[in-house]
């Protein structure tokens, strides 16, 4: 949820300097699915200011991670096939692990061994029975806000704290099987929150080599697509993302660029150009990171066809095949 809630303010200045690149290098990574982007843009809502006009510059398509793989592959480029069978024991889908420590023991070996990944599912099931503990205001650096918020939800009601943590679930299932460390920020294991500006320490006492805060928006009907929020440049009280600028983006450049190819799903027709991308500087959970970090909408709940992507388990399959991917492409640079 972005743009109703305070954790996620109103959209700022579409301004992304990434946005020709990257639109280009989504591109090169889903010839397959660019017809569907481009009828999808040709009927693409009335704020649809410019999803795939700016597709055909630039030129970033060596830095295409797993092109020409179908998005049904499970066993691309990025090594899932490598990934040991038998040796590691299941992840399972247990909504009541500790968050805070790693989950089931990584795979011994694999593309990913050493790496740490945490994945932040927003908001948490319960955040709508602390309303005051959630609205108790945290510093995240540039100002003050809201430590958490609800989150959004379906028409008939299936709320993005259920999206999320099914999708991180199943990312971190993935990710495992790559042989990476991953830790969640919460696991529906606390009553509330966490707070967004503890989602960022978490990421940063992890150490991790890449983190994801993983949402999806409450926009109007009309507004489709997903899109990856990148931190900007921010110094500021205890806010300093210069470092992570660079490789944030970086890491949301490939997230998109799989996102696209996995799910099929157009990126957002409502923020970001078409690009898939927006950068901004007034959420906590970047502002306070100080390892490579980024925010996905996966799609709109409030949009009919958008929710019956998200309220999909095969579709919600696809979209965490996609971030795992990119994760995977960044980490292995
Ligand atoms: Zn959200």
């Amino acid at each position: 949820m972005s743009y109703t809630g305070p954790d996620l303010d109103p959209p700022q200045p579409r301004r992304s300097p990434l946005r020709r690149p990257l639109t280009v290098a989504i591109a090169a990574l889903v010839p397959g699915a660019l017809l569907g982007w481009g009828v999808y843009a040709a009927v693409g809502g009335p704020d649809d200011g410019g999803a795939g006009t700016d597709r055909a510059a630039g030129e970033r398509t060596s830095q295409a991670p797993s092109s020409g793989a179908p998005s049904s592959a499970t066993s691309s480029a990025t090594g899932d096939a490598k990934a040991p069978t038998g040796s590691s024991p299941s992840p399972t889908a247990s909504t009541r692990q500790p968050s805070a420590s790693a989950s089931a023991p990584a795979a011994a070996s694999g593309p990913l061994k050493g790496k740490v990944v945490v994945i932040d599912p927003g908001h948490n099931p319960g955040n709508f029975r602390h309303t005051a503990e959630i609205n108790r205001k945290v510093n995240v650096g540039t100002h003050w806000k809201e430590c958490d918020t609800t989150g959004t939800a379906t028409d008939a009601g299936w709320p993005e704290a259920e999206f999320t943590l099914d999708v991180a679930h199943r990312l971190r299932t993935l990710l495992q099987q790559q042989g990476a460390t991953v830790r969640l920020t919460q696991d529906d294991d606390r009553s509330y929150g966490p707070c967004v500006d503890e989602r960022a320490r978490i990421g940063n006492a992890a150490r991790a080599d890449a983190a994801i805060s993983i949402h999806a928006d409450g926009s109007g009907t009309g507004n489709r697509g997903f899109h990856v929020i990148l931190p900007g440049s921010v110094h500021d009280g205890a806010a300093d993302t210069r470092a992570i600028v660079a490789p944030s983006a970086e890491l949301g450049e490939r997230v998109a660029g799989n996102f696209v190819r996995a799910t099929g799903s157009a990126p957002s027709n409502y923020v970001g150009g078409g690009t898939g991308l927006v950068t901004r500087t007034d959420l906590g959970g970047l502002n306070l990171s100080t390892v490579p970090k980024v925010f996905i909408e996966c799609g709109n709940m409030r949009d009919g066809a958008d929710a019956a992507l998200l309220t999909s388990g095969a579709w919600r399959q696809k979209a965490a095949q996609g971030m795992s991917e990119g994760i995977v492409s960044f980490l292995r640079g």
